[in-house]
């Protein structure tokens, strides 16, 4: 039972070593709480394409149907374990960071990476009819894990897209300021309301859940965007005013100076 205290009543060594076992029992149990809840969201998110792929083809199997209903379910169900694979493949990419998977570290010229990457969007944002551009793209080096990066951004980038209508615009940057690389990606999209900012770095949370379910979000994007950009001694910020847009911002610590320890801290 990790809730009970060890009770020693003396101010020497012992209660010394009984207040250091106190408090590492306290950070195992929240460790523990942490990790339980995560199994019960995850079983949770994972069980509504379940249930529905269960249900469609039930349907589907139960009576005599027309073509168009069969292609109709085969719709739902392609959908929805689409969405369950996305899914499975962000847990994935969570449980492997809270394991502690060490980066495959490389010097990756980060300007190249956006790029290559906003050639990749180019169709998903024309199909959109999105303004997808690059503002500003100097070239910037960075130690770094090349698949964990392209995660990071692309979960940033096709956030910006998914959460921008029609005629809005999406803008990559990248930049050296201050001594650190800043990428940031800047949507003009439905933005996010203040009392919810604070959250969206949560493991499943979501400012519209309808929303970002019907567009195949599960709210671990952005925590998977964090974990990333902490591993390699960076950091995410994200501004943004309802109805008007987002930006998000990754500062990291340039390879040609290896002392991470300067990066700037959370005010
Ligand atoms: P999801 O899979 O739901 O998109 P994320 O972790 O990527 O999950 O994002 C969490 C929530 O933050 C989203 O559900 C959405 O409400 C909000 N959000 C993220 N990016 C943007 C953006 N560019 N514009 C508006 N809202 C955003």
């Amino acid at each position: 039972d990790l809730s009970r205290r060890i009770e020693v009543s003396a101010n020497d060594e012992l209660g010394k070593l009984a207040e250091t076992l106190n408090q590492m029992i306290g950070r195992l149990d929240q460790s523990f709480t942490a990790q339980r809840r995560f199994t019960a969201d995850a079983s949770h998110e994972l069980r509504t394409p379940a249930a529905i792929i269960q249900a469609e083809s039930t349907l589907a199997l139960s009576k005599s149907r027309n073509p168009e209903e069969y292609r109709s379910s085969l719709e739902v169900i392609s959908r929805e374990s689409e969405h369950m694979a996305g899914l499975i493949d962000k847990l994935l990419s969570v449980s492997r960071s809270d394991s502690g998977q060490p980066l495959k570290l490389e010097e990756i010229e980060l300007d190249r990476l956006l790029k290559d990457l906003a050639e990749e969007f180019n169709p998903l944002c024309l199909s959109r009819q999105l303004a997808c551009r690059i503002d500003r793209l100097e070239p910037v080096k960075v130690l770094g894990d090349r698949l964990e990066l392209r995660r990071l951004f692309i979960n940033l980038y096709d956030n910006a897209i998914r959460y921008t209508p029609p005629g809005g615009s999406v803008t990559l940057s990248a930049a050296i300021r201050d001594g650190f690389a800043e990428v940031s990606v800047t949507d003009t999209g439905i933005g996010i309301p203040k009392e919810n900012l604070a959250h969206i770095f949560d493991r499943f949370y979501r400012v519209d859940k309808a929303r970002s379910r019907a567009e195949g979000g599960s709210g671990l994007g952005l925590a998977i965007c964090r974990q990333i950009a902490e591993a390699h001694g960076g950091r995410i910020e994200v501004k943004s005013e309802p109805g008007q847009g987002s930006n998000f911002t990754v500062l990291f610590p340039l390879s040609d100076k290896p002392d991470h320890s300067g990066l700037p801290l959370r005010p």
